[in-house]
């Protein structure tokens, strides 16, 4: 785990604890997933791994990406965005704009979004 933060006290292990009664969008016994609060498009919801990991400097389980990844399909299915498109953006340190130390990733859509990349 990076040294810059702890289980302790981060919201997303909180989260994905059910220490606030979130409404999950979809969970299953590795990964949590939950709208974001201050959604950047008509559907933006974040995977969330149970496991606290910062980000991917942490080296995570190729097989807990594999599963973070491989359930956006699942999410934004159940959020009704998987045929009209999603972006995925999962973000790592400082100058990506990473603010929540916790590894996650965010499914994006509902609306035509921009071409660009940043
Ligand atoms: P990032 O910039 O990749 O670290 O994304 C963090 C995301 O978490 C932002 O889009 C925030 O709006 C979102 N966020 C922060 N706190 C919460 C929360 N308590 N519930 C839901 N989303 C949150
Ligand atoms: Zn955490």
């Amino acid at each position: 785990m990076s040294k810059d933060t702890s289980a302790h006290d981060c919201i997303f292990c909180k989260i994905a604890a059910g220490d606030f009664g979130t409404d999950f969008v979809y969970a299953d016994e590795v990964c949590v997933a939950f709208d974001d609060l201050n959604p950047q498009a008509p559907v933006h919801t974040l995977i969330v791994p149970r496991e606290h990991v910062v980000n991917l400097n942490d080296d995570p389980d190729p097989n807990l990406l594999g599963h973070l990844f491989g359930r956006a399909h699942e999410v934004a299915r159940l959020k009704g965005v998987a045929d009209s498109g999603y972006r995925i953006i999962q973000n790592n340190g400082e100058d990506a704009g990473q603010t929540v130390m916790h590894l996650h990733v965010h499914v994006i859509g509902g609306s035509q979004l921009g071409e660009g990349l940043v």
